[in-house]
């Protein structure tokens, strides 16, 4: 990777405008020449993974500039390996201050030139090097077709000390302004609009740490189950109805904003409200293109059906339209503005989930999202908010946030297979469950993709499908994966066609109950309820069995606050396979039947899989809050028994899933903490996590462990009766000494607790 001394002189000087077009020239020079293919010179050592691509910094670093006017005060910092505490704090003596951590063992690293001499001779410090100007900028920000005056919506990133007032005044000085601020432990953010002849200053900021283009999000039902997921045998075998359950839900608004005068399917469960785009105003109305959304998805989430047959009082749901988790509680943040966009996202996404744990929430649902990226590479990059969302679980380790995928899902070169990489951020987060969207089944509606309101999008077979016709198959527009970096996205699917719930003022959704032939039209139903479709509808739905699934687990299980990571782990691990899916064979198959899948993810949730509610499934886990430092194992042994009952042994499935450390935005990849899931059979066989994925071979280390997802799945099917040894390996947890992690297996076992008549409903009043 080569980079001019004329080119670093400027890069690392302050930039005068004229220097505008040569130090886009610089940048571009390092865009081309910076990324090598990766692998190629993994032989020779560790990697440094920027966005702007991988290399040897030994073999290939940038040529370090020689007459720097400024100190550089930012660099990086490569062990030579599987990063351990000591090292850091060896490095932290010899004068610097150590910030995110940046693929293979590097991390960003704030000192000056004479501490940075003396860490670079450290024993276990490979390589030190100035952290450019030009990385700090994403891509699209190096196109050299950039021109000077051209206004740009930007995230700036900062070191968490940085002075945003002093900030703020010097993009003034430079004609940009600042829209939205935010500040935490890890960060402050602007998001700023600025013209494009501000970048090379911003840039060669001390304090500024990445430039990112803001893509606003959108609500995703734009192209437009409780019995497919399951929730029915939740409430009727075990008794669990989300009661005691707080689920916050972030969307445009909430049917009429008054507490006193809700849809009847709500009122009454919703402890606080927020109005975070409109002042005073957290309605579900007067939103151009947007009104109804909200109030749809918290339906399908919690809502009782009161209006269509639901009786709380006495647990009556089956049969309504109600929602998922019918007796959790609500907390709403309205995000819609009165223009129809989503204005009211802070400049933090983190701080959402901040409010709502306040409140006690500790499902937190989000049916939206954004582009990651400018025209050429629009989906599946981890951005700032991917970072943002990260680093709200990380905080509060206790609660799950969910995102949607997207309906991205096209087919752009028409050869019958829905793209891959279409994931929007911050989707593309790697702690939180990302949700695509299956088909639900209601054979009286036959409307078929072809009828897409985006026109026709598809050919032959997808063209030929109805959406509501096969649970196991995908609703062609859920975005697929993979992320940028080759993770496993989305991580489950639920149904996400024509979903029925909460009507808000005249919001005709997809269709009308009445235009469907479901009710009759202008009638009590018909005005209470409408029919909506998108991966947004999925979500909500999947937040819903998160609330039930946490329920299960705090008075079932007795975990009196089990982790995200565990109530992502048991969606996970009972989530249905769904291969081959609706159509196609071999390469042009529907869904992969490799597991987990970039299309399916691992699967369509399956809430009475997931709690074991069949007679021979037994659940085993483990909440591991303590976690391990790197180098660290922890083993557990489970009995398999033969079922005499049984034809033929069943399968052993285990999931590992972690909330890992926030990762930088200028990382090439997302995972910082890297675990390892390893099982070794009675037969003396091993397996490793993810092994059976779909994943690419960079993601993959010598031995073959994953190196790229914090969730790693292991299916021995059929399991032979005999002790397995399930091993957790801490490879490499360079952040945070020690990472928790969350272990779930499921398998056949000789007896079942009768769930039925020991968990009777919880009334809360
Ligand atoms: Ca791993």
């Amino acid at each position: 990777m080569g980079m001019s001394p004329v080119c670093a002189r400027i890069t690392a000087s302050r930039l005068r405008l004229r220097y505008f077009a040569l130090l886009a020239l610089c940048l571009l020079l390092v865009a081309v020449a910076g990324p090598s293919a990766p692998g190629q010179a993994a032989a020779n050592g560790p990697l440094l993974h920027l966005r702007g691509g991988s290399f040897d910094p030994l073999l290939d670093a940038p040529a370090l500039p020689t007459a720097l006017s400024d100190e550089p005060q930012l660099y990086l910092v490569q062990f030579v390996g599987p990063v351990h505490a000591d090292w850091k704090v060896a490095v932290a003596q010899a004068g610097a201050q150590l910030y995110d951590y940046i693929p293979d063992y590097a991390f960003l690293a704030r000192m000056d030139r004479v501490a940075a001499q003396r860490v670079q001779a450290l024993a276990p410090v490979r390589w030190v090097g100035i952290y450019q100007p030009a990385y700090r900028l994403e891509a699209a920000l190096r196109a050299p077709t950039l021109q000077a005056g051209q206004q740009l919506t930007l995230t700036v990133e900062t070191l968490p000390a940085a002075d945003l007032d002093a900030l703020a005044a010097q993009i003034a000085s430079l004609g940009g302004h600042v829209q939205h601020r935010a500040h935490n432990t890890l960060a402050g953010y602007l998001r700023v609009v600025l013209p494009a002849a501000a970048l090379p200053p911003l840039a060669s900021h001390t304090a500024v740490r990445w430039l990112e283009s803001y893509h606003p999000p959108t609500v995703q039902n734009d192209v437009g189950g409780g019995q497919i997921m399951q929730a029915g045998r939740v409430w009727r075998d075990v008794g669990l109805y989300g009661s005691g359950q707080v689920v916050a839900v972030a969307d445009t608004g909430l049917d009429t904003g008054d507490p006193d005068t809700l849809h009847p399917d709500i009122r009454g469960r919703l402890l606080q409200a927020y109005a975070l785009g409109r002042p005073g105003d957290w309605s579900d109305l007067g939103m151009p293109r947007i009104s109804g959304h909200g109030t749809h998805v918290a339906g399908s989430v919690l809502g009782n059906g009161a209006l269509s047959g639901g009786v709380s009082d006495t647990f009556v749901y089956g049969g309504t339209y109600a929602g998922v988790a019918p007796a959790a509680s609500l907390v709403f943040q309205s995000i819609g503005d009165s223009g129809g966009g989503l204005g009211g996202i802070p400049a933090d996404y983190a701080d959402l989930m901040r409010q709502a744990y306040q409140d006690g929430a500790r499902i937190h649902s989000n049916s939206w999202g954004g582009l990651t990226g400018g025209a050429n590479n629009p989906y599946g990059a981890y951005t700032t908010a991917s970072r943002q969302v990260d680093q709200a679980m990380w905080e509060h380790p206790d609660m799950l946030v969910l995102y949607t995928a997207g309906n991205q899902g096209t087919d752009a070169d028409r050869d019958g297979v829905i793209d891959r990489d279409s994931i929007l951020s911050p989707g593309t987060a790697k702690n939180i469950l990302t949700v695509g969207a299956s088909e639900t089944v209601r054979p009286e509606i036959r409307t078929g993709y072809t009828s897409d309101r985006r026109g026709l999008l598809y050919t032959r077979p997808v063209f030929l499908d109805r959406m509501t016709d096969n649970a196991d198959g995908m609703a062609a527009f859920s975005s697929r994966g993979p992320t940028d970096d080759g993770r496993i996205k989305p991580d489950v699917v639920a149904p996400g066609t024509y979903i029925v719930s909460l009507r808000a003022g005249d919001n005709d959704g997809w269709s009308t109950l009445g235009e469907a032939e479901l009710a009759e039209a202008g009638g009590p139903l018909d005005t209470a309820y409408v029919l909506q479709g998108g991966t947004s509808m999925a979500a909500a739905l999947t937040a819903g069995g998160a609330a039930l699934v946490r329920e299960w687990l705090t008075r079932v299980q007795d975990i009196a606050a089990p982790s995200g990571a565990l109530i992502k782990a048991v969606l996970i691990n009972g989530a249905a396979q769904m291969a081959p899916g609706q159509y196609g064979t071999e390469q042009q198959q529907e869904i992969p039947t490799s597991q987990p899948n970039p299309v399916s993810g691992w699967g369509r949730v399956d809430l009475a899989a997931s709690l074991g509610l069949d007679d021979t499934r037994t659940i085993w886990l483990r909440d591991n809050l303590t976690g391990l430092a790197t180098g660290a194992t922890a083993t557990y042994t489970l009995t398999v028994a033969q079922l005499p009952t049984l034809q033929a042994a069943e399968p052993l499935r285990v999931t590992l899933a972690w909330t890992d450390y926030p990762a930088a935005a200028v990382a090439g990849r997302a995972l910082v903490n890297d675990l390892d899931l390893e099982i070794i059979a009675p037969t003396g066989q091993r397996y490793t996590g993810n092994q059976a994925a779909a994943i690419s071979s960079e993601c993959v280390r010598a031995g073959g462990w994953d190196a790229c997802n914090n969730v790693e799945g292991i299916v021995i099917d059929p399991a032979p009766a005999g002790d397995y040894s399930l091993r957790v390996h801490a490879y490499n947890v360079p952040q945070n000494e020690r990472q928790p992690f969350a272990l779930v297996a499921a398998w056949s076992a000789t007896s079942q607790i009768p769930l039925k008549s020991l968990y009777l409903p919880l009334i809360v009043r």
